[in-house]
């Protein structure tokens, strides 16, 4: 399988934000958002092939029981995510699956020790028309969706979207990073949406834009 990387960190984004989490980043990904800040998992050359035994035990050695797999997008290689998924799953990890939004994650994110972290990618990144929104109806409570939003139109499209489906996953706006964020949260208290988060990336707060944090 391609990897682009493995490391150690707190989890950045989403319900998890703050805890301690290794990554497995895998390369690749179908779609082009403007505003990607993982284009070294996208284009080019920087992966490494590895067999899933050897993707595993990297991952072992690290003291801790959450693992992310993200990419890029991670289920372009699908039956690898399932293969390191079960694997840890049975050994009482909790396994978070980042994807963008246009595959249906394998049935074993249906595990409640498993969090699907879907995208819904607004008009900002130009790759709404990739979206599937009848992927929603399987996120259930333990799972997220979020909207990386960049400006006005993007807030007003995923309030449309929250509005027209019913969603039980956690509801996340995230702004782009690098934007004047507090007009989101405004935005958010005035049209009543109680059940949404906004949440910063903590670790480009930490760290700035930085790989393999
Ligand atoms: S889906 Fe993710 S990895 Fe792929 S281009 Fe968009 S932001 Fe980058």
């Amino acid at each position: 399988m391609k990897v682009n990387e493995i490391f150690f960190s707190i989890q950045g984004e989403g319900v998890h934000i703050g805890l301690p989490t290794v990554f497995l980043r895998l390369f690749a990904c179908d779609l082009r958002c403007r505003w990607c800040d993982t284009m070294y998992a996208v284009e080019g050359t920087d992966f490494r092939d590895m067999e899933v035994g050897e993707v595993l035990s990297r991952v072992l050695k690290y003291r801790c029981r959450r693992v992310c797999i993200t990419g890029g997008e991670p289920l372009i290689q699908r039956k690898e995510v399932e293969e390191i998924t079960e694997f840890l799953l049975k050994r009482d990890f909790v396994v978070v699956l980042e994807t963008s939004g246009n595959k249906k994650p394998p049935g074993i994110f249906s595990h409640p020790n498993s969090v699907v972290s879907m995208d819904c990618k607004c008009p900002g990144s130009g790759m709404d028309s990739r979206m599937d929104f009848s992927l929603y109806d399987a996120l259930g409570e333990k799972d997220q969706l979020k909207f990386v939003i960049a400006d006005d139109k993007d807030y007003e499209y995923a309030r449309d979207i929250i509005a027209e489906h019913s969603i039980r996953a956690s509801v996340i706006f995230q702004p782009v990073y690098g934007i004047k964020a507090d007009w989101i949260a405004e935005r958010i208290l005035r049209d009543g949406m109680e059940n949404v988060r906004v949440l910063p990336q903590l670790h480009k707060m930490f760290w700035g834009e930085k790989r393999g944090v």
